[in-house]
């Protein structure tokens, strides 16, 4: 079975993207690559008010409330 977004599924052999630092696995190599952010301590989502990093675009989007309340 073809999927239209060009992965590829056949039964018994479904691709697993695996983090290597821990045993984290997912389907989705992009949820592993921002899993893997946690790891390497990487902060891509910045706070344009106080400046402080966070790992994820969700993180950051819950640290504004304290600057909007
Ligand atoms: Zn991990
Ligand atoms: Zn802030």
């Amino acid at each position: 079975m073809v999927a239209k977004n060009g992965s590829i599924y056949s039964q018994g052999s479904i691709k697993k993207y695996n983090c290597q630092f821990c045993d984290y696995s997912s389907l989705n190599s992009g949820h592993v690559r921002r899993h893997i952010l946690t790891h390497t301590g990487e902060r891509p989502f910045k706070c344009n008010i106080c400046g402080r990093g966070f790992t994820q675009k969700n993180n950051l989007k819950k640290h504004m409330l304290v600057h909007f309340t």
